[in-house]
């Protein structure tokens, strides 16, 4: 029988709480989005997706096909958004999952829109354009960013030129037949930043598309760009809907959020057990390369966690573990399955007793974000790089 040596315990009231928090913040008619991509950000799609509705949420983001398959095999029914590429060749199966889809320029629509009158189907679309983001979507300002670069009235010209051309663009996608286009959304590069000016940029960008459009009696349904940021700073992005990922979870999208704005609750803690403790001499090596040396006699305790877990190997001697209410210093490298911990200044440490990556033991907490500060990345990186190995429990 299988017995998970490392558990990311889940919350599931924390994701209600979150859900219920985060859609104070919105106007009663917006609808609100939660972002379960990527395995609900390492927290298991299924059962966060359900929780996720059952507390008030309306629809769901994706990003790949995959995901859309495993919460429709549950007998999810909800509305799915896909942020991802989808292939012509896909066109077909999102149709039977009842998908949305994202369409981001007028070929692709095209190609699309044949493959869908070739199984004599409708797919439906949302648009997404690229109002300073840089990844992928219709690019309605084609201006430099910086207005000293280029005499005001000129610049306008161009804004206004690029919007015609989108507005166009979009016309014509709306003519295709086999698409649905019915939605229009944009992506914030930088709404956790300090500096709000341009992510206020963005908004003011799509606010005239929208405009423009409504001008020309195109009407989208569902107009939307919020992600977290943009939910918990910027009122003015909630649009018909907002894109809730990691505020979902409970963790806030950076340490610029001023987080008394809404109290979020974390929903992911990590454990995993002592598999073995060892007293060792002074100038006793610990793990590959021996990049770590005893100073003193001391007692090392083993976990069976490694990067294979997604644990990043960065962690190697740079960050601790809870082990009877004590943070133990992580000392060598982390090893695929395994890492090494000294707890030659904590009592009784023993093969069994709990260990905490994540969450909290006696009055000690390590927090996704403490983790993230340490090797330098975000939280979201450091909840969905857990792989399928660690065993999803859920309370
Ligand atoms: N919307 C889109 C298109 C995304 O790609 C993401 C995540 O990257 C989100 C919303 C959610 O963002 P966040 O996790 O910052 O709330």
């Amino acid at each position: 029988m299988e017995y998970p040596l490392v558990k990311a315990c889940i919350d599931l009231d924390a994701i209600q709480h979150n859900v219920q928090h985060l859609k104070q913040m919105i106007p009663g008619q917006s609808k609100f989005m939660a972002v379960v991509k990527a395995n609900a950000y390492g927290h298991g799609a299924i059962r966060v997706a359900q929780k996720a509705l059952k507390s008030g949420a309306d629809w769901l983001g994706i990003a790949r096909l995959n995901e859309a398959v495993e919460l429709r095999e549950a007998g999810i029914q909800a509305p799915i958004l896909m942020f991802g590429y989808i292939h012509p060749s896909q066109v077909r199966v999102a149709v039977d999952l009842d998908l949305v889809i994202t369409v981001y320029e007028f070929e692709m629509a095209q190609q699309l829109s044949r493959e869908a009158r070739r199984s004599n189907k409708y797919v439906k679309a949302h648009l997404k354009v690229d109002t300073g983001m840089g990844r992928v979507g219709m690019i309605i300002d084609k201006t430099d960013k910086k207005p000293s670069c280029q005499a005001a009235e000129k610049q306008r010209e161009i804004k206004q030129s690029a919007r015609k051309k989108a507005v166009k663009e979009i016309k014509k996608i709306l003519r295709l037949p086999g698409i649905d286009l019915n939605g229009i959304y944009t992506h914030f590069a930088a709404a956790d930043s300090k500096d709000k000016t341009y992510t206020q940029m963005q908004i003011d960008l799509f606010t005239s598309l929208l405009e423009d459009l409504r001008k020309e009696a195109v009407d989208l349904e569902v107009c939307h760009a919020a992600n977290s940021a943009g939910i918990i700073r910027f009122a003015r992005s909630h649009f018909d809907m907002v894109r809730a990922g990691i505020s979902l979870y409970g963790l806030y999208p950076s340490f610029e959020v001023d987080q008394s704005k809404v109290a979020l609750v974390p929903a992911m803690s990590l454990t995993s057990i002592v598999t073995a403790v060892r007293n060792v001499p002074k100038g006793f090596y610990v793990s590959y390369g021996r990049t770590h040396k005893t100073q003193k006699p001391t007692r090392l305790a083993s976990i069976p966690v490694g990067y294979a877990d997604g644990f990043s190997r960065l962690f190697s001697s740079n960050g601790t573990m809870l082990v009877k209410g004590y943070k133990a210093p992580i000392v060598g490298r982390v090893c695929m399955d395994q890492t090494m911990i000294d707890v030659g200044d904590i009592p009784d440490v023993k093969t069994g007793d709990e260990v905490v990556l994540i969450g909290s033991q006696g009055n000690k907490t390590i927090s996704a974000d403490e983790l993230a500060k340490k090797i330098n990345t975000i939280n979201y990186e450091i909840v969905s790089a857990l792989t399928s190995r660690v065993e999803r429990i859920y309370s």
